[in-house]
């Protein structure tokens, strides 16, 4: 049977930034991941945006490891040459009573240490951005877009430069933390018994699944889990916008925004549908609320021009009509299993936060 110090299992951005941070600490590290390749779950099924941290309770993770991840993964990029612009975002109240939420989001951006939101009114917007409408708005300089399977690819080359294996096809079915240190047990085509003193459950929307499967890991710390699923829909040519645009949020998302990718090609979404099983399918039908929701900011957004595009699912705490829940990063000092980190309900902001998140597992995972 192979012994390691950690197992992390899922590559996904979380996965790879705790592998890398793991392996710069001189750990031995080895990433197990299901699929065929690195990132092909949450990681790749976003929104791509660097988020300034302006919407979450202040002191939660959300808005701690956002606003730290932020600056961390500008750094980042920058030193790796990973792809991305801080193009700079507009929160926009489309009603006057809308104000007192979008001065609410302001005020809580302040609190998380987001200082450089300005207030500005519709006609300064419109001044920004002249398709827009809207009759307030909020402007962050610091929200921006990454690529974000390059920013995985540069993670990847770090931890494996460092000495971490990134094992694929090798979904894990089973972990044993009975005795000292873990079994972890791998299926797939080659099935392998793992010893680990350390393992990192990061397998994204299979994590609470997985911590079920923990021998020795009792039930009551597993949350209970759900499945939304965020739809994008693409624009057919260039659209006359330059930075990004954001509605109110809604209770279960950041509302249907416009986000560019680097290239400048225009995407809209993500909207909530609440799922029970992973499908990925965008029913073309959603196109309908897509209009009426991207025309209140956008009111010229031509007939025909909406095409369905892709999905991602968000891993989420909390279920419909329910408050948004935290980040549920779990060590030995809530569950009583030493050596096990596990990630429940990192949705978004989790590809801003990822380093931040990684600094913060190897702050809490132990080795003895
Ligand atoms: C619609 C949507 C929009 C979003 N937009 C943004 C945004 O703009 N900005 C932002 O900061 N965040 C955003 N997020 C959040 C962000 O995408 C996620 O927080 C982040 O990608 C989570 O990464 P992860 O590594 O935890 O999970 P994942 O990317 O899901 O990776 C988990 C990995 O674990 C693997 N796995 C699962 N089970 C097993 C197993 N048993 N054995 C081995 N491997 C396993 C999977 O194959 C997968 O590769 C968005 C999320 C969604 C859904």
């Amino acid at each position: 049977m192979d012994q390691i110090e950690c197992v992390v299992i899922g590559a996904g951005v979380v996965g790879l930034a705790v592998a890398r941070a793991l392996a710069a600490r001189g750990r031995e590290v080895i990433v197990l991941e299901a699929a065929e390749a690195i990132g092909t779950s949450t990681s790749s099924r976003n929104s791509e945006v660097i988020h300034a941290g302006l919407y979450y309770p202040r002191g939660s993770l959300k808005a701690t490891l956002c606003v730290r991840g932020r600056e961390m993964l500008y750094e980042y990029c920058a030193s790796r040459n990973v792809t991305h612009a801080r193009c700079g975002k507009l929160l926009v109240a489309t009603a006057a009573n809308q104000i007192p939420q979008l001065e609410a989001i302001r005020a809580r951006g302040k609190e998380n240490g987001v200082f450089d939101l300005t207030r500005i009114s519709g006609s300064e917007a419109l001044s920004l951005e002249p398709a827009l409408e809207c009759v307030a708005a909020v402007y962050s300089p610091q929200t921006g877009i990454v690529d974000s399977h390059q920013l995985m690819l540069a993670l990847q080359g770090d931890a494996e430069r460092d000495g971490a294996v990134i094992a694929l096809k090798s979904p894990v079915e089973s972990i044993d933390a009975l005795g000292s240190g873990f079994t972890v047990r791998t299926g797939g085509d080659a099935p392998i018994d793992i010893r680990a003193t350390c393992v990192v459950n990061s397998a994204g929307l299979h994590a609470t699944k997985l911590a079920k499967r923990i021998r020795g890991l009792d039930a009551r710390h597993v949350p209970p889990f759900y499945l939304a699923r965020g739809n994008y829909f693409s624009v057919s040519g260039r659209v006359p916008f330059s930075r990004l645009i954001y509605p109110m949020p809604n209770d279960a998302g950041l509302g249907v925004h416009l986000t560019l990718d680097l290239g400048g090609q225009a995407r809209f979404g993500p909207d909530v549908e609440w799922i029970d099983a992973v499908d990925y399918d965008v029913d073309p039908r959603r196109a309908d609320s897509f209009y009426a929701q991207i025309r209140t900011y956008w009111p010229a957004l031509p007939d025909g021009a909406l095409q369905p595009a892709y999905a991602g699912i968000r891993p989420k705490l909390s279920g419909p009509g329910e408050p948004a829940a935290d980040f549920m990063i779990q060590g030995a000092a809530s569950h009583g299993v030493r050596g096990l980190v596990n990630l429940f309900g990192i949705e978004s902001p989790g590809l801003t936060a990822s380093l931040a998140i990684a600094q913060r597992v190897c702050e809490m995972a132990s080795f003895d």
